[in-house]
């Protein structure tokens, strides 16, 4: 049949966590493919980025894997399915018989469907361990904690069509929708700019989001930008103004009093934290001027419905927990919260980072965020699955990492590339490479991370199978498949069912993506509403309790979902980074991603479209920092951490504070994340990729850019 006889396929764009509907028009050979808008999609009414519209460049891509592999004396081999699956369950029950079950790691991946991310970590809880995890715990582990612990769920209170239509005022800080959420940035956020809404931008680096916002020629907009890593006294200044105020003029609603009477706890702590706080210290140390500090204030605690937005500039701290719990004391004392326009949104990266953590693919929670010891909610989940689940939480991804050699010996990743996505990746790499028993990948290229494996498995691309992903405002959908492009691929699902049954010879005998959802939706409450027909091509929010629920756009109306049903407040005190500038290294290194790329560049490198913008890594320096380290613009420089040392282009701009330096982690050999620190938030654990010391350097014998050079 002629491609112009087949229907376009309407199925969701696979990059950002916005949820984008697109459609794929299949051609007259597998592989074949083109996008085609689809001019009713719920969330962008065929609305489209740079991104979402080369999404189908990588499906048939030349370095696509298509047999399994397995590594015999340091060489890849093209090997069976079976030779495969008879090698990985027998080193599975190997190290399970050796070191015990928590001697395995698995991760899940964003980049994948909900179902997938459900079995991974069924598979995980049957073979004896808590120890699965996901992407997640890099960029929003702190979010999903302070939101879960403060609010009640890990997720956007509010959606992004109700922020549109009711709010007046959105406080972005460490976000930049205008790089990472360009739909969400374009539609939602400027239209409702266009009518007259104000912006707060926080953020050390002036970036799309900044320039976006100057479209209406007004100055009621806003940039802080602060030194990276001082989140927390800026918006204790912020507080503390809305405080003073409101003790000099009570009638003028600085503070909503009612409702943090009837709706939350804390409030006495917070005073009490900031009773001795000094505004003009903190806002010396911010590098911020305290009157614009004192005039945002005024602009967030005077607005109607103020919506705050929050991104990995915020989350991927040390104090990543309590940043983000500043942002909700702020929205709590104002009552800005619980209604259309307001919350707190985080903006997450992937396509499915939101519903990978709904599914349960976190070592502390079972699917629907229910906790693993919780003996109730264990209980109610051993009913469904039949077997026993640990009741301890498992290690993280990163500690995963950390204890490779130690008391992990075997990892399985679907669909990750943790050499890349880790901090400190040099040391990552040395210990996958050299203490690691067992390494099993399952993706569609060889990634960096697919290099140091035993057993490499070639799935299928996201255009290629069905299933559902779960956007950032907790929207539901249907992803569907085109058509398989290459004959011995499998897709994750049926890879995991047959690892499952092959292990455990019952409990992974899934038929198809649909049969994995029913028994998904009997053990996640949040999404027990919902089924394959209810999602149709609207999809549906979580919460969905039962079959005709239509979700919620906003969540916490009437109550929190804590114990109590109050929002917890909580007075949060500064804590620095884990590594400031010293004499050796004088320099803040802090890292974001662009627009054209795509986390560890997996897929986007190898995208000509998306390649061809920036197709090296480069760093943003201050004219000032230019000067003192004799460095020109475009000049390759070496910049060093503590932990290792890369080579870019200078681009030197006013965009990034002065004494701080700004780059990205997409490019292998160059990547933000040999230099970044792997020190973590004590309680969710995610990395502090955005301040590390660094110090940088002309390049006085350039290496002709080899270093920064792609691997595709
Ligand atoms: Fe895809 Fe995100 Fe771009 Fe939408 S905004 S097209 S989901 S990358």
């Amino acid at each position: 049949m002629s491609s112009e006889n087949q229907e376009p396929v309407k199925t969701i764009c696979p990059y950002c966590g916005v949820g984008c509907g697109i459609m794929v028009q299949p051609g007259d050979e597998p592989g074949d493919m083109q996008f085609r808008p689809w001019g009713d999609a719920p969330v962008n009414e065929g609305r489209i980025c740079i991104k979402g519209g080369a999404a189908t460049e990588v499906v048939d891509h030349e370095d696509r894997l298509t047999d399994p592999l397995i590594k015999e004396d340091g060489e890849f081999r093209e090997a069976t399915w079976e030779e495969a699956f008879e090698y990985i369950i027998s080193e599975l029950e190997r190290i399970r018989e050796e070191h015990g079950p928590d001697g395995m790691g698995f991760f899940g991946s964003s980049k994948t469907f909900n179902e997938e991310n459900y079995l991974i970590q069924k598979l995980a809880r049957r073979y004896g361990t808590n120890q699965v995890d996901n992407c997640t715990r890099m960029c929003h582990a702190s979010t999903v904690w302070a939101l879960r612990t403060s609010l009640g769920m890990g997720a956007m209170t509010n959606s992004m069509a109700d922020l549109e239509e009711a709010a007046d005022l959105f406080w972005i800080q460490g976000a930049n929708p205008g790089e990472q959420h360009p739909i969400a940035n374009s539609q939602y956020f400027r239209q409702a700019v266009l009518e007259g809404a104000t912006v707060i931008q926080v953020d050390p680096h002036a970036n799309k989001t900044t320039r976006s916002f100057q479209i209406d020629e007004t100055d009621r907009h806003m940039h802080l930008q602060l030194e990276p890593g001082t989140d927390i006294p800026l918006l204790n200044a912020v507080i503390k103004t809305i405080l003073e105020k409101h003790e000099e003029n009570p009638d003028e609603g600085w503070i909503d009093e009612e409702f943090i009477e009837e709706r939350t706890e804390g409030f006495e702590h917070l005073k009490e934290t900031l009773a001795d706080f000094d505004k003009e210290e903190a806002a010396e140390q911010c590098g911020v001027p305290l009157e614009d500090i004192e005039l945002a204030a005024e602009k967030y605690a005077m607005a109607n419905n103020a919506a705050i937005f929050t991104g990995m500039g915020m989350s991927q701290h040390t104090c990543g927990v309590d940043n983000v719990q500043n942002e909700i004391n702020l929205s709590l004392i104002t009552g800005n919260v619980g209604r259309p326009g307001t919350g707190v949104n985080p903006l997450r990266g992937q396509n499915n980072v939101q519903g990978t953590c709904d599914v349960g693919a976190m070592p502390n929670v079972l699917p629907g965020y229910q906790l693993v010891d919780d003996d109730e909610a264990r209980e109610s989940v051993e009913e469904v699955w039949g077997f026993e689940i640990p009741d301890e939480p498992g290690l993280t991804n990163v500690e995963i990492s950390h204890a490779i050699g130690d008391t992990v010996h075997g990892l399985y990743v679907m669909g990750e590339n943790p050499i890349m996505s880790e901090p400190d990746g040099n040391a990552a790499e040395r210990r996958f490479k050299e203490d690691l028993e067992f390494l099993c990948v399952q993706d569609i290229f060889m990634t960096e991370t697919a290099e140091l494996a035993d057993v490499v498995l070639p799935a299928t691309s996201w255009a290629e199978r069905g299933g559902t992903v779960t956007n950032t405002d907790r929207r539901v959908q249907l992803m569907r498949p085109v058509e398989k492009v290459h004959e011995n691929t499998r897709h994750d699902l049926d890879i995991l069912c047959e690892v499952g049954t092959r292990l455990f010879g019952e409990g992974f005998d899934f038929e198809g993506p649909e049969e994995v959802f029913e028994e998904l939706r009997e053990v996640c409450p949040i999404m027990h509403g919902m089924t394959y027909d209810l999602l149709g091509e609207e999809g549906l929010h979580w919460p969905c309790y039962e079959p005709g629920d239509e979700g919620d756009e906003y969540l916490y109306e009437e109550e929190f979902e804590t114990e109590n049903g109050l929002g917890q407040i909580e007075g949060v005190r500064h804590q620095p980074p884990k590594e400031t500038p010293d004499e050796e290294y004088p320099l803040i290194l802090t890292t974001a991603r662009l627009e054209e790329h795509y986390n560890t560049g997996t897929m986007s490198r190898r995208s000509p479209t998306l390649n061809r913008q920036h197709p090296e890594n480069f760093v943003d320096v201050h004219p000032n920092d230019a000067e003192e380290y004799g460095i020109e613009d475009g000049d390759e420089v070496t910049i060093k951490s503590r932990r290792g040392e890369i080579t870019v282009t200078a681009n030197v701009t006013e965009d990034i504070k002065e004494g701080a330096i700004w780059t990205t982690p997409h490019f292998a050999a160059a990547s933000a994340n040999r230099l970044t620190n792997d020190v973590l938030d004590e309680r969710a654990k995610i990395p502090e990729y955005k301040a590390a010391a660094a110090e940088i350097e002309v390049d006085l014998e350039p290496s002709g850019g080899e270093a920064a050079a792609s691997d595709d």
